[in-house]
Parts: structure tokens; sequence; C-alpha cells
């Protein structure tokens, strides 16, 4: 299902409620989703929707990412600081969703980083999908750079919508690291020495971009490594998890890159951190 084929159908009023928007950078991801708001709420007549920036509707003026924009039926949720996108935000945000529209024949909701879902803030949105509380139409978005990071029943339930490649991360030097990096983690498998983390750790840092505190790409390639380097692994459930416990913190780690610590520090604590402490 490509992006064409979806606006076609939101300018006949036929979508489907639940879109998962995917692939391409995040421009892309955000941007398309406001088109397609645009599409679902403008009201001039089909064939013109969206209707454009000259000379738009009292809708599509002010349908926009948030901050700069407000528009009462539309609405985004966005990942704070914080790892997941946690039940309580995502229940907040949804609760929008059993009032009628304020202006709008409907209401869009968007997550903009759905991979952040954490499971019980995905079975508060499955549950409104299955029994929808309003007449009126209601359409749910969820952006993710992959569509396999989202959860299984989230997935089942929503129709994918592809933007193009993933531009933002490089699959021959993901699967490079994961390689050099996985290699380190068999040896420590095997004999618990410290000193392959350390190579571990050296494996993810062979990765360009450190230089800026801010940039996150590094931290995105080397958590994708572990990822990928997990698909193929044969590891224990206790490995598994602590492995994914680390890619899930580096992806948090920039900030502590900002206070001053080296990425090689943060790499080499994280690691040993999540693999070394004994399973509770
Ligand atoms: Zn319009």
């Amino acid at each position: 299902m490509n992006l064409d084929v979806v606006l076609a159908a939101a300018r006949e009023q036929r979508l489907y409620p639940a879109l998962i928007l995917y692939g391409a950078n995040l421009d892309v991801r955000q941007n398309s989703a406001i088109e397609l708001a645009r599409t679902m709420l403008c009201e001039r007549s089909p064939d013109l929707r969206p209707c454009g920036d000259q000379d738009p509707c009292r809708h599509c003026e002010r349908i926009g990412w948030p901050t700069e924009h407000f528009h009462p039926d539309f609405h985004v949720l966005e990942r704070d600081l914080r790892t997941a996108t946690s039940t309580g935000a995502t229940k907040n945000f949804l609760s929008n969703a059993y009032s009628a529209p304020f202006e709008a024949r409907g209401q869009v909701f968007v997550i903009a980083e759905a991979e952040s879902l954490s499971g019980g803030a995905a079975d508060s949105l499955l549950k409104l999908l299955e029994e929808p509380p309003q007449q009126s139409p209601r359409y749910f978005m969820l952006l993710a750079a992959s569509r396999l990071d989202l959860l299984t029943t989230l997935r089942s339930r929503s129709l994918s919508v592809y933007l193009g490649p993933n531009d933002a991360l490089d699959e021959a030097e993901i699967s490079q690291v994961a390689e050099a990096f996985g290699q380190a983690i068999e040896g420590f498998v095997s004999d618990s020495a410290a000193i392959h983390l350390l190579t571990a750790a050296d494996a993810l840092a062979q990765t360009k971009g450190w230089k800026d505190p801010r940039n996150r790409k590094p931290w995105a390639i080397a958590a994708a490594a572990i990822a990928h380097y997990l698909e193929g692994a044969e590891l224990d459930v206790s490995t598994r998890r602590a492995l994914l416990a680390t890619a899930e913190a580096l992806l948090d780690a920039p900030r502590m890159r900002v206070r001053g610590i080296t990425h090689n520090r943060i790499l080499e604590g994280l690691l040993a951190r999540h693999l070394t402490q004994p399973i509770a």
C-alpha cells in the first residue's frame, strides 16, 4: 500500500481507521501524516482535498505539527524523554476520542513514535479500535521507521503504508557492526570474561559521527546493530533480555553524552550494567 492509494481512499472517505506510516525519514513521516489528516478533514469537494497552502479551508489551514499549529480535532502524541510512550500518556491522549469532534467531521490521532508504545498503551489503542465510542469517523496513524518494530497486535489491526526506503540508517554499516559485536558477545557468553564486553563496546563504537555530542545517529546504528545481531543469534533468555535492554538504553544515551561523558565510557558502562548484574 502506498501513500497515493491511501490519499485517494481518504478523499472518498473510505479509509481504514488505523494506519501505520513507516519507512523514509522522520520529516517524510510527519508530512505524510499531515497531508493525510488534511485530506480526511478538508471541507472542499473530494477531488480538491487537501485544498493546499493557497487559500486553504479552515481545517487545512490549522492542521500541522504541534507547537506551531493547533486544530481541536487533530491530535499528536509525541514521545517524551522516557524510553517508552507510557500507558498513562497514551490513555490521556486517547480520551479525546470519547467525545464528539469540535469542528470537523471526524478526528485524527497521530502517534509520532509508535515503536515506543508500551504494551499497556497499545492495549488502550486496540480497545478503542475494537469498540469505537462515537459515530463520527476516527482515524489513527502510527508513525515508525520500521513496521517490524511495532507490536504484532497493532500490525494485524492496521493498514500498513510504506513511504519509501529508510534513508536514516545504513544497512551495510549496521550488519558490519552487528557481526563484530556478536563475536564479542559470544566470547562473553562462553567464558564471562569482562574483556569481551570492552571488545563489544569497541565494535559498537566503530561507526562515525560520535564527535558531535548531539548526533543521535551513531547511537541509533549501535542499537540497530544489537537488534540485528539478536535476530539470528541463539542465546539464552536472560542474555537476550539484557541485550534488548542495552539497545533500548542506547537510544536514550545521547543525553548522558551531553553531560560530558565520552561515548566509549557510556557504551562500556551500559554493556557492563546490563550483562554482568545478577538476574533478579
Ligand atoms: Zn481543506
